[in-house]
């Protein structure tokens, strides 16, 4: 973990990671000094922590990535922060990686989900493929037609070729069913 900065900014892992009490002390301690003194960072830092609760446990969990806002998105990408964002059709697949100067990884998962009540995600990954992650409870936007996945940025900016796959299931009071599956082929940057 280094504060190193982004265009003069805090580099959206390092806000992430300093908001979760992971940062060391002398990266706390820069990113403290960096906040009193920018307004642009400290509503990036508002966002994220504007996400609900449920997001930032997922985030804490480590594997599972976490699922945000639209706006949140957009408010991200219009202060220069550099997204990379993939868009997946109703069970589809993805050939994806993750540059060495990207912050932020963004998958735009369609389903329909007009009728859902409640939304629950799985995802498995190749290296442990007996373990099943699941987010309850997620939020999302009806209207939107479809779910914003992040990935945990700094596990999949570091991690081999792998396949990951991500389940998103409607759940009622009698059952879950699945309104799509979603395959993501990570491959690490080349030479990186
Ligand atoms: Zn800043």
């Amino acid at each position: 973990m280094s504060a190193t900065m982004v265009a003069g900014h805090l580099p959206i892992e390092t806000l992430l990671a300093w908001w979760l009490h992971e940062t060391d002390a002398a990266d706390t301690d820069a990113v403290d000094e960096h906040l009193l003194r920018c307004d642009a960072c400290g509503e990036t830092l508002d966002a994220l922590v504007g996400l609900a609760d449920g997001v930032r446990a997922a985030f804490k969990a480590g594997l599972v990535g976490a699922i945000a806002s639209g706006d949140f998105i957009a408010r991200l990408a219009s202060r220069g922060h550099r997204v990379r964002e993939y868009r997946l059709p109703c069970n589809g697949g993805v050939d994806c990686t993750v540059a060495p100067d990207d912050e932020l990884l963004v998958a735009h998962l369609e389903t329909p989900l007009q009728d859902v009540d409640r939304l629950d995600a799985v995802v498995t990954l190749s290296f442990a493929p007996d373990v099943q992650h699941r987010l309850e409870d997620v939020p999302f936007d009806a209207q939107a037609g479809e779910v914003l996945w992040l990935p945990k940025f700094d596990l999949i900016r570091n991690a081999p070729a792998h396949t990951a796959e991500v389940t998103l299931l409607s759940v009622d009071a009698d059952a879950a069913h699945e309104l799509g599956r979603y395959t993501f082929r990570h491959q690490p940057w080349p030479g990186g």
